[in-house]
């Protein structure tokens, strides 16, 4: 089954409709399309503010009842995770009719390294990563999300840390099993100066390891990049043995076969 649980839409910083979205997964021959547009508890540009969320439930409630041409329509939702927050986002989460949530770090302390470049070049990269995996640990420690987003996206620019990886990327999958969430492959890092899936290769093969439950996801702003390189990916995580990916209803997990 092809799913694709991470789109953004004009109604966070996506350009296209929701209908058109819905078009480029029916033309791809996709059984179910997740949109996730941003939802951020903290005033973020590129999020829907919390008083916006009837807005966004309801055009894809809207969809739902369409004639998708058989295309399942999950309600998803991108959420950004703050540690001194988890109150506020646990009640969001709550007040919507999920299918999913993925639960994504942007952001440490107040910087968003997922956009704000200039600070890179005069950072500690090595202590930038620790702060990122233990932030992405926290993340998944605190349960309220059913999928880990781009789950090293600290790598987006292609700035890399001094120390090998292996041990973070091993402890990090560890903490993924036990706290028994879905890690989405998000395909869109390889348009990224990273060029290569979140998460790389490496770390992949960690989380197939500790047979960590995985969906996919191409964080698409755009119709096109709806279901970018999966034939890829898919072969990868076939490669190391997975057979199955997760869908959701109503935030009730399902395993599919790929
Ligand atoms: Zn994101
Ligand atoms: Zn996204």
């Amino acid at each position: 089954m092809l799913i694709d649980y991470h789109t953004h839409t004009f109604l966070s910083d996506g350009r296209d409709t929701h209908e058109q979205i819905l078009q480029s997964a029916i033309f791809r021959g996709f059984s179910e399309i997740g949109f996730s547009d941003h939802v951020s508890v903290k005033p973020i540009d590129w999020a829907l503010p919390v008083d916006r969320i009837d807005d966004m439930v309801s055009r894809v409630r809207a969809l739902k009842d369409a004639d998708t041409k058989g295309v399942s329509v999950k309600l998803g939702v991108e959420m950004d995770y703050f540690p001194d927050m988890e109150k506020s986002i646990q009640q969001v989460l709550q007040s919507m009719p999920l299918d999913y949530a993925i639960g994504s770090v942007h952001f440490i302390d107040d910087w968003n390294f997922d956009s704000d470049i200039a600070p890179y070049d005069a950072m500690d990269i090595d202590r930038f990563y620790q702060q990122y995996f233990r932030l992405v640990q926290q993340s998944a420690k605190s349960k309220l999300f059913d999928i880990i987003g781009h789950c090293d996206l600290a790598k987006k620019f292609a700035y890399y840390p001094s120390f090998n990886l292996d041990e973070l990327y091993d402890q990090t999958a560890k903490v993924f099993k036990e706290s028994d969430v879905v890690i989405e492959v998000n395909t869109s890092g390889k348009i990224k100066p990273c060029e290569e899936f979140y998460p790389s290769a490496q770390f992949l093969e960690r989380l197939a390891h500790y047979k960590v439950p995985v969906t996919l996801g191409s964080d698409a702003h755009v119709e096109q990049n709806v279901g970018q390189f999966f034939d890829v990916a898919i072969s990868a995580l076939k490669a190391l043995g997975y057979k199955e990916i997760a869908s959701f209803s109503q935030r009730k997990r399902k395993m599919v076969s790929i």
